[in-house]
């Protein structure tokens, strides 16, 4: 293979969620003319968050990261975080808030640029009824039309 596609895209692989993510991830992230591939697990951005608490889904999700990078994908990541279903594993006292999964969804892209430094990230949570003004209010962003508020970007 000769040319390598654009990326990769981190998101959850829930498929009560992973059919919408991935289609709104190509129809509002990515250009028409890019591709990219996607990498993933249940609860993707929350493993990457805390890989001491899934090292197994870690491990893979590195693993093919790698593989990607090496085979048949330049270095451009774009990691998606949404309210995952996934923190009913944790076994946490109180309740996880939605601004909780933003910045663990943060944690996530700190994860991957410590594993892959000088890999451009853009990081997205979609977005749900309340999450809009928690974000823009601390994150200060502009509102977007689209399905996905912009948390953070190394560039
Ligand atoms: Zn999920």
């Amino acid at each position: 293979m000769s040319k390598k596609i654009d990326g990769v895209v981190f998101l959850c692989f829930d498929p009560r969620e992973e059919a919408n993510l991935w289609k709104n991830v190509k129809g509002e992230l990515i250009l028409p003319s890019q591709r990219f591939h996607p990498v993933g697990q249940l609860g993707t951005a929350v493993v990457l968050a805390m890989p001491a608490y899934f090292p197994v889904k870690f491990a893979a999700i590195m693993e093919d990261t790698r593989f990607a990078l090496e085979e048949f994908a330049r270095g451009n990541f774009i990691l998606i975080g949404h309210d995952c279903g996934i923190y009913k594993l944790l076994k946490t006292q109180k309740p996880t808030t939605l601004i909780q999964k933003v910045q663990d969804t943060i944690s996530g892209a700190k994860c991957l640029q410590e594993h892959f430094p000088n890999i451009p990230i853009s990081v997205w949570f979609k977005k749900t009824f309340s999450l809009e003004d928690e974000v823009l209010n601390k994150y200060n962003r502009l509102p977007s039309t689209r399905s996905f508020q912009q948390i953070y970007t190394s560039r």
